[in-house]
């Protein structure tokens, strides 16, 4: 048991924090309250008068792909890519984030050791390879790759490039058999890739919704990555719950997302704004850029829609190895894009307790963590935890800086004490 004291607690749903301690059982919170008497034997923590909030939840990460989609391909393998993403995992916790989506890349077995408890590292719900088109944004092969003969990124399933109903069915199943707990699909041009201009529509309508009938089977859901109003609408007909990007739509699409059930939408401001307006990663071709340059002026226009609608948001960085250290980052950068409207209160929503619902989608099947909640301090959740020097829910760049996270607590074990 762990008794912690001397702060103040926020639950990831109130508007304000409690004076509280908290006590934690094995993996779960026992008891929030006020003057808990230590149990025999309980480890006391006292947090110094910081601020309790849930553990950090990041809802868009690539763990395989350090150093983008191109480097795995040239130089190195699998095993080095493994390794890497462990640096990651275990990056990520230190920041504070007790779980995280991984939106593309085969984390499948690093999920799974995770959720063994044989690795460290955030919590992973994991799609497993993306499922993309020939010519699509997940078609990382060379230039020169010949049809059928594949690449170290199809081969080690980082990716599956698929066309046809039936491929894409099978695909889409693969995953689930390995383990995903969601499928995330490109329907849409990208930045970050080599073939694909960034409003083109990728995917076609029965491919989608053959996508979308598999993770029903399973009780779960799809995500995709796009930019614009043709395939987020296309991906709506078809079903679709998760849409990432999406930072050239516009209102009327945005006012259609937030009239379909269960849909939500996944944020990048640190890439689409702080980033882009400042330049970009070394890896980017002239191509990238400008696809990336226009991108950054939609940065500024689709997140107050977003709020006007009362679409539900989650913020998720999209990071790619080394740069993971500005994961957090992408929560204060919610903050810089101006005129948004949304309260700090609200963005610290967007990383914590927007997301239980969202990861409780995966189905029961496919959620493995669907024992407790997860982005809430509440009796019988996780006991998933970060305490922050001075407190977030009113100004999120108390987040700034690593010196200032107290404590991180995952499943009941501690992974950063600076409050010895
Ligand atoms: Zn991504």
């Amino acid at each position: 048991m762990i008794l912690i004291t001397n702060v103040n607690v926020w639950d990831g749903t109130s508007d304000s924090t409690i004076s509280a301690d908290v006590l934690i059982e094995g993996d779960k919170f026992k008891e929030i309250k006020a003057n808990i008497k230590a149990p025999k034997g309980a480890t006391v923590i006292d947090g110094q008068g910081g601020t309790l909030i849930p553990g950090l939840i990041d809802m868009h990460q690539h763990l395989m792909l350090w150093g983008g989609t191109t480097e795995g391909t040239y130089e190195y393998d699998a095993y080095g890519q493994g390794a890497r993403a462990i640096k990651m995992a275990e990056r990520l916790i230190q920041q504070g984030y007790t779980t995280v989506r991984d939106i593309g890349g085969n984390s499948l077995s690093i999920s799974r050791l995770i959720l063994e408890g044989k690795l460290d590292g955030p919590r992973v719900y994991s799609a497993g390879p993306v499922i993309s088109q020939t010519g699509g944004h997940g078609d990382w092969g060379p230039t020169n790759e010949m049809p059928g003969e594949g690449n170290y990124q199809t081969m080690t399933a980082n990716t599956h490039v698929v066309d046809g109903v039936p491929e894409v069915i099978k695909a889409a199943r693969w995953n689930f058999r390995n383990g995903a707990n969601f499928i995330k699909v490109m329907a849409g041009g990208g930045v970050a890739s080599t073939f694909d201009p960034l409003n083109m529509t990728q995917m076609n309508i029965d491919e989608l919704k053959a996508i979308v009938e598999v993770a029903n089977a399973y009780e779960s859901y799809v995500a995709v990555h796009s930019y614009h109003d043709r395939s987020y609408n296309m991906a709506l007909d078809a079903g679709v719950k998760s849409f990432e990007h999406g930072f050239l739509i516009t209102e009327p699409t945005v006012k259609r997302m937030s009239e379909t059930e269960g849909v939500f939408w996944s944020w990048q401001p640190y890439g689409s704004y702080t980033l882009f307006a400042g330049g970009f990663p070394d890896w980017f071709t002239p191509d990238m850029r400008e696809k990336g340059a226009a991108v950054n002026k939609g940065a500024v226009i689709v997140p107050p829609l977003m709020r006007k609608y009362g679409v539900t948001v989650v913020l998720g960085s999209d990071m790619f190895g080394d740069e993971v250290r500005f994961a957090r980052t992408n929560i204060i950068s919610a903050k810089e894009v101006p005129d948004t409207g949304y309260t700090d209160l609200e963005i610290l929503k967007m990383a914590t307790s927007n997301c239980t619902k969202i990861l409780q989608m995966s189905g029961p099947g496919r959620d493995p963590y669907k024992a407790a909640k997860l982005g809430v301090v509440e009796v019988g959740a996780w006991a998933d935890l970060n305490i922050w020097k001075d407190d977030p829910t009113k100004d999120v760049t108390a987040l700034k800086s690593d010196d200032d996270l107290k404590l991180v607590i995952k499943g009941g074990k501690v992974y950063k004490n600076n409050l010895k």
